[in-house]
């Protein structure tokens, strides 16, 4: 199945626009209960104000939450990235760790967070199970856990792990494009003779077509 979905999405990747591991961890904490699509309209104007991480440690915070406001959860969210950058000032002299350990006890960052982090700022193979993620690891009858670290950890041995990162895009891209929560368009899927879950969306191909969403999300 991840071969197949390797070839159907060659250029699968991080949809977060990001040019440097602080950017990115800013960006993935912004994205949570919001689309990356929207996340990157906000993030130009933020990054090119906040460069380092001193730079949001000092930040005033109303600015900082009228700036990431549209992204939802904007008080939480302003409070979790000034946390997290007051730590990395105290802790790691301003700049982001490249292990999951110090990553995950950063304020806000979660070990979803942390291996989007660590699989795309820093080449880390890294399993990222979200939403998407776990709703199709449970179709495709990789696992039955719920948890998703349980998940990952299942996952983890079935993919190489080389392929981690990969992987975890590939699966993301497939649930936004066509195996989405509500009706999956399962007569226009390309795992159709090998997913245990075929025929939980319709199947009539011209009807399936339709449900598909083409993309970019970015
Ligand atoms: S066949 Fe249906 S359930 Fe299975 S991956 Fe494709 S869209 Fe999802």
């Amino acid at each position: 199945m991840d071969r197949i979905l390797t070839e159907t999405y060659p250029d699968a990747h991080c949809e977060l626009d990001f040019s440097n591991p602080l950017e990115l961890l800013v960006a993935t904490i912004l994205s949570a209960q919001c689309t990356d699509k929207r996340v990157n309209i906000v993030t130009p104007a933020l990054f090119a104000k906040y460069r380092a991480a001193e730079e949001y440690a000092g930040a005033d915070r109303a600015e900082l939450e009228e700036l990431i406001r549209s992204t939802g959860f904007y008080r939480a969210k302003a409070g979790s990235i000034i946390g997290m950058a007051q730590a990395l000032c105290d802790r790691h002299g301003g700049e982001v760790p490249g292990r999951l350990d110090d990553l995950v006890k950063l304020p806000g960052v979660g070990r979803k967070t942390a291996n989007v982090v660590l699989g795309n700022a820093f080449g880390v193979p890294g399993i990222t199970v979200d939403t998407h993620f776990q709703r199709l690891a449970q179709r495709f009858g990789w696992t039955t856990e719920t948890d998703p670290v349980k998940v990952e950890h299942v996952v983890a041995e079935l993919i190489p792990r080389r392929d981690w990162t990969m992987t975890s895009h590939r699966l993301i891209w497939h649930g936004r494009r066509v195996c989405h929560a509500r009706r999956p368009a399962c007569g226009a899927c390309p795992l159709t003779a090998l997913c245990p879950s075929y025929g939980i969306g319709p199947t009539d191909p011209a009807q399936a077509a339709k449900l598909v969403r083409p993309g970019p999300f970015s």
